[in-house]
């Protein structure tokens, strides 16, 4: 087993951990992009959402709401940025399903800045079907 989570989740690699359960874990992000970054994980060894179970996946939501609830109750954050990066394109470092929660505050530092694609109304239309063929 070499995957830097699933050793965490065996407590081989110590965490800070702010929530488990059957399905999911939960704990605080090593290299946080601001205070009380979380990272929620599914129990489960998967690099993808698609690879999980769907009953895999909903415990993963489930446990990603209530660790949302827990800290808006203890941070009071303004906001969260809750997002996943999938693949390494697309930022994904570490090759287990996680989930990313990131308490935002008015005037923090916290940037997610990328230009915006024009689409015509064809190009919608298509890409809006073919997607919606392919569920
Ligand atoms: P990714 O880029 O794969 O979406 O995010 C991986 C995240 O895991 C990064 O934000 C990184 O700081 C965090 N991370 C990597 N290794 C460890 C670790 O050993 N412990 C903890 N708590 N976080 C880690
Ligand atoms: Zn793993």
């Amino acid at each position: 087993m070499e995957c830097v989570f699933c050793k965490i989740i065996a407590g081989e690699i110590p965490s800070y951990r702010v929530y488990e359960d059957e399905g999911a874990y939960a704990f605080l992000d090593i290299n946080p992009i601001a205070r009380g970054h979380t990272l929620v994980i599914s129990r489960a060894h998967a690099s993808k959402v698609t690879e999980l179970s769907a009953q895999e996946a909903a415990g993963v939501a489930l446990a990603l709401q209530k660790v949302v609830r827990g800290v808006e109750r203890a941070l009071g954050p303004e906001g969260l940025n809750i997002f996943v990066n999938q693949g390494e394109v697309a930022g994904q470092v570490i090759p287990h399903f996680h989930i990313h929660v990131v308490p935002r505050s008015r005037g923090d530092d916290v940037r997610f800045v990328t230009p915006t694609v024009e689409l015509s109304e064809e190009e919608f239309r298509e890409l809006s079907g073919a997607i919606a063929r392919a569920i």
